[in-house]
């Protein structure tokens, strides 16, 4: 990446394509792009939090991985294998799915901040130049991006990609429409070790619906595990989840959530409240912008799939800039089409999935059913 300006003015850099935000979506179209031989800038804030959310990543990442040079060192980082998922959904009874009988194998139960940092540095190693911070302004100038990071860094860009998550504050400066399907959030607490030694791993995630929403609950690598509530922003405040106390009480009153949870003393030190609704931009790309990942399509977590396509949209984004570059002039536009018709699709069996549940007749499943989560 070059570097140029006036001396005494902020120094300008400029690259072929720049990328905001570094989870799996962005460093993904980071590799593929430099391995391409393309210039990237990476824009990413410095550092991840003390835990990150998003910690089931299904075995279909296996060839996606593979592709992005990444399987290896998911194997190396001793993340916990996981085997499947179990559900207690429109029954009292559990129904297990087992990823052992599946093409890919099994899948992993990832420790998340290790994750998204190896592939940060992969991208780095890679050749992508590394900016820590966060994209403030973008604007289309004499056919290429001026964009300013928090740090005061000008950098020009001929293309944008917008990975920075599911408010795709970017695209949306580009001229994309956020659309929301529904206001889904998620109460995430983390129960850390247990005092007991020994702990018998089930390797599985397991989901449960309960009148106002459903629980989550997966094992972490390291012995803790991930416990959330999820139901929708405007029935949080009658449920009183955000208190750690009722929480907890109403985590015990499930028929298997307690179960895992048995051997916890709680309620955790501290819940965290988190967007999970469905929304795609629309379109997920224009001329020199492109949007990957939860930025360009946001699924439920009961899908299971956030990573997955983060590092299938970073891929395939990557493919069309290169396209664009040599010319393809439909390049883009195919990215957008095809983004909009997995989403759709996507949308058809959330539908379908929420509709498998029938036992309960309140607000948060009326509206599912209605098709009318908004
Ligand atoms: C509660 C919860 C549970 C989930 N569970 C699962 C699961 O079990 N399995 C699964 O596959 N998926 C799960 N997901 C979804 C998954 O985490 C996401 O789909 C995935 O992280 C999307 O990757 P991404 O790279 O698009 O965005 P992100 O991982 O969100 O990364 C975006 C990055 O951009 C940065 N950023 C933001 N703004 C800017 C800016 N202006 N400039 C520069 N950088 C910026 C952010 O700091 C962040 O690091 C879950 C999500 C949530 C919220």
């Amino acid at each position: 990446m070059n570097s140029s300006g006036p001396s005494g003015s902020a120094s300008v850099g400029r690259c072929d394509v720049l990328i905001a935000g570094g989870g799996p979506a962005g460093c993904a179209a980071a590799l593929a792009l430099v391995r391409a031989g393309a210039r990237v800038a990476l824009v990413a804030p410095m550092g991840t939090p003390d835990w990150r959310v998003g910690e089931s990543l299904a075995p279909d990442a296996r060839p996606l991985l593979q592709r992005l040079g990444m399987l290896d060192r998911l194997a190396a980082d001793r993340h916990a294998p996981c085997y499947g998922n179990q559900a207690a959904w429109g029954r009292d009874a559990l129904t297990a799915v087992d990823y052992r009988f599946g093409p890919y194998g099994e899948g992993w139960h990832l420790d998340r901040s290790r994750f998204d940092a190896a592939f940060l540095e992969a991208a780095r190693a890679g050749g992508a130049c590394w900016h820590s911070g966060h994209v403030r302004g973008a604007q289309w100038q004499h056919g290429h991006w001026q964009i300013t990071t928090g740090g005061g860094s000008v950098l020009q860009a001929g293309y944008l990609v917008d990975a920075t998550g599911r408010a795709a504050r970017l695209a949306r400066r580009a001229g994309a429409t956020l659309i929301r399907s529904d206001r889904l959030i998620a109460v995430a607490g983390l129960l850390g070790p247990p005092r007991t030694k020994k702990v018998e791993w089930e390797r599985t995630s397991l989901v449960e619906s309960t009148g106002w929403g459903w629980w989550y609950n997966a094992p972490l690598p390291g012995g803790g595990r991930v416990v959330m509530a999820m139901t929708d922003a405007d029935l949080l405040a009658g449920s009183h989840l955000l208190d750690p106390g009722v929480w907890w009480a109403q985590a015990h009153r499930t028929g298997h959530v307690r179960d895992r949870i048995a051997r916890w003393k709680g309620p955790p030190r501290r819940l965290r409240v988190l967007a999970v609704g469905s929304s795609c931009a629309s379109p997920a790309a224009g001329p020199g912008w492109v949007a990957v990942g939860d930025a360009a399509t946001a699924t439920d977590p009961l899908a299971a799939r956030g990573i997955v396509s983060a590092l299938a949209t970073g891929l395939v984004a990557a493919r069309a800039i290169l396209a664009d570059r040599a010319g393809d002039t439909d390049a883009l536009a195919a990215y957008a089409r095809r983004t909009t018709a997995i989403h759709a699709e996507y949308l058809r069996a959330h539908a379908a999935q929420y509709r498998r549940e029938q036992r309960w007749d309140t607000p948060f499943w009326g509206r599912r059913h209605q098709g009318a989560a908004e």
